[in-house]
């Protein structure tokens, strides 16, 4: 007997995602099915469900890569997880076996799926993309492992080494961006200057540890970032917004000589940015960032660490928790800018 489950679909860009039941195909060497117990929602799959990524050659297709649950069933070879077992659910390559893409079938005929996707109650994906969680790790957060903490912890931990002392700017303060405060927090920055467009946004951001909050809808965040830092600029500045206005500024912002900008955010395709070349010759640096330089098995184990341990205060970033059915609600709210991090809860 195949298994079966609620998902939701997208069929075409700019319309809502349907849910409907799929039929989970027999599994490939390396696959496994994993009972999801929550989803992360990200600026990633707005992009997607507004048809924001160029053509869509894979309609229609199930949504999100960021996720945890429980290990259903292993197919050959996988040696990894068992049936049991708690996983973290991650677009980000672990080790073992990459299966990339799957496909469902349906009532409405076949629905595509890549090498993960976590908005439906069972998941057919690879070995490569599930961690096992520690045992004191709850699921709930463990959700925000899959990508939010990965890049918003990894930029800071990782690519940019912070230092205590130091002094950051985040532009855009939702899931990444966030994460991108309590990492700077724990590290000890000096001056975490959160850069925003939502009142209520840099306020979060002020609880989870930002020193300085920009409007940006008021204020030029340049300007204010020369005068917070003594017309020096800041050591690091990130940039999670998913902006290239955001991206242009926030490279402007960081200090000559040895200040660094990563870019974190996902603009639309097509999308430029333009830097003055004369920025780079005074040793101004910038980068993009691959999922914040994180390795699941060193570093999903090392963010839940932290945050057993009450140094990462994750519960902090979860602002909405929707079930299934409100999926489309989920994104809209993320448009809107109401959400910090929201989660879709699968019971
Ligand atoms: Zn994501």
């Amino acid at each position: 007997m195949s298994r079966t489950t609620e998902a939701a679909v997208l069929y075409q860009t700019g319309q809502p995602l349907r849910l409907i039941e799929l039929t989970l195909p027999a599994l490939k060497p390396g696959q496994l099915i994993v009972e999801v117990a929550y989803s992360g929602v990200c600026g990633s799959q707005l992009l997607e469900a507004r048809g924001r990524r160029g053509l869509d050659r894979f309609l229609p297709h199930t949504m999100g890569h960021e996720g945890s649950g429980t290990v259903v069933e292993v197919g050959e070879g996988v040696t990894k997880v068992r049936p049991g077992d708690r996983v973290v659910l991650s677009w980000i390559r672990g080790s073992g076996a990459e299966v990339p893409s799957t496909v469902y079938t349906s009532a409405d005929g076949p629905v595509n799926s890549g090498a993960i996707t976590t908005f439906q109650r069972l998941t057919v994906t690879c070995e490569n993309r599930v961690t096992p969680l520690l045992e004191r790790m709850p699921l709930r957060e463990a959700a925000l492992l899959g990508c939010a903490v990965p890049t918003g912890c990894g930029v800071i931990l990782n690519t940019l080494k912070v230092e205590p002392g130091s002094s950051v700017a985040i532009f855009g303060v939702g899931g990444i961006g966030l994460t991108a405060v309590l990492a700077a927090d724990m590290t000890g920055a000096a001056k975490i200057i959160a850069v925003d467009l939502k009142v209520h946004k840099l306020e979060q951001a002020q609880r989870l540890g930002a020193t300085h909050l920009i409007n940006a809808a008021q204020d030029d965040p340049f300007q204010r970032i020369l005068e917070i830092t003594d017309g020096m600029g800041v050591d690091y500045s990130v940039e999670a917004a998913g902006n290239s206005g955001a991206m242009m500024t926030a490279f402007r912002s960081v200090r000559d000589n040895s200040g660094v900008c990563v870019l974190a955010g996902n603009v639309a395709a097509g999308q430029k940015i333009c830097i003055d070349p004369f920025d780079l010759i005074r040793g101004k640096r910038i980068v993009g960032t691959w999922g914040g330089e994180s390795i699941p098995e060193r570093d999903f184990t090392r963010y839940a660490e932290l945050f057993i341990s009450g140094k990462l205060h994750l519960e902090r970033l979860i602002t909405h928790t929707y079930p299934l059915r409100d999926v489309n609600r989920a994104l809209d709210d993320l448009e809107d800018g109401k959400v910090g991090r929201a989660l879709i809860e699968m019971r």
